[in-house]
């Protein structure tokens, strides 16, 4: 989850300017936190306590406004007890990577993972493209090689993740497509940064999904997390050092059945 958050900041300089430069810095004073980490932070949040995904993405959106939301998310956010939107974009796979880390079975990896998802994106697309990612963390966790990865997510999903994507596209199944494929080809977190940012486009969300997978399978550099912290409020940590406590004790909560779970 802080390969996520990282990713989201190092990319949300160059959202929507086209191609990136090969040797940029990933930290620069006008680096922020966006919409993406908010949300990575509030799926997380109500992962470890109570499963109101609805109630805390709410919640939390509200006390970060202006962090680049969708427009039609925003008004979903604003609107209490609107219902899900059929929402084909990338806001769900961006935001599932805590899921990914928490989930003890496949099982329960899925049924979050719709769960999370199916507040704002009920459509089949972005449904997907959530559980691709967290799947993609959940193997990288027990120890798949990247390209078993690979496999799975390609007889699973019938992605393909070979193609070369760039370009402002702001699909759930390409954004994630484009963003598994770097962190997949990858042998650290900051080369699959910088393959996920090198074709620009919607680049904060490319790089906090490459970016959550890069950290399950390669590891999350201590010196780039660092920098990333200085960038987050005191509360954003706080959430951080519980959800790493609640990750390191074992998930210990009891789920809900899937059906109570939307
Ligand atoms: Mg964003």
């Amino acid at each position: 989850m802080l390969g996520a958050i990282a990713g989201d900041i190092i990319g949300s300089r160059f959202e929507g300017l086209g191609a990136v430069s090969e040797g940029f810095d990933f930290f620069h004073p006008s680096s922020t936190f966006t919409d993406d980490t908010v949300c990575v932070l509030a799926v997380a949040e109500a992962a470890m306590d109570g499963f109101d995904f609805n109630g805390n993405l709410r919640q939390m959106a509200r006390r970060y406004p202006m962090r680049g939301y969708g427009e039609r998310f925003w008004k979903w956010v604003t609107a209490e007890g609107a219902p899900a939107y059929g929402n084909f974009g990338n806001g769900a796979p961006m935001r599932v990577a805590p899921i990914g880390w928490l989930a003890r079975s496949e099982s329960e990896l899925f049924s979050l993972s719709d769960a999370q998802a199916a507040v704002t994106h009920d459509h089949p697309e972005a449904m997907a493209a959530s559980r691709a990612v967290a799947l993609a963390i959940f193997l990288a966790r027990a120890g798949h090689s990247p390209n078993q990865i690979k496999n799975r997510i390609t007889s699973d999903f019938g992605y393909d993740l070979d193609r070369e994507r760039s370009g402002f596209d702001l699909r759930a199944g390409e954004t994630t497509m484009r963003a598994l494929r770097s962190a997949l080809n990858a042998d650290c977190y900051e080369t699959a940064i910088r393959d996920v940012m090198r074709g620009g486009g919607d680049t904060d969300t490319l790089s906090c999904i490459a970016g959550g997978v890069a950290e399950a399978l390669h590891g999350m550099p201590a010196e780039i997390w660092d920098a990333a912290r200085e960038y987050l409020p005191v509360e954003f940590i706080h959430f951080v050092h519980r959800f790493q406590l609640t990750r390191t004790m074992e998930f210990q909560t009891k789920f809900p059945s899937s059906s109570s779970l939307v």
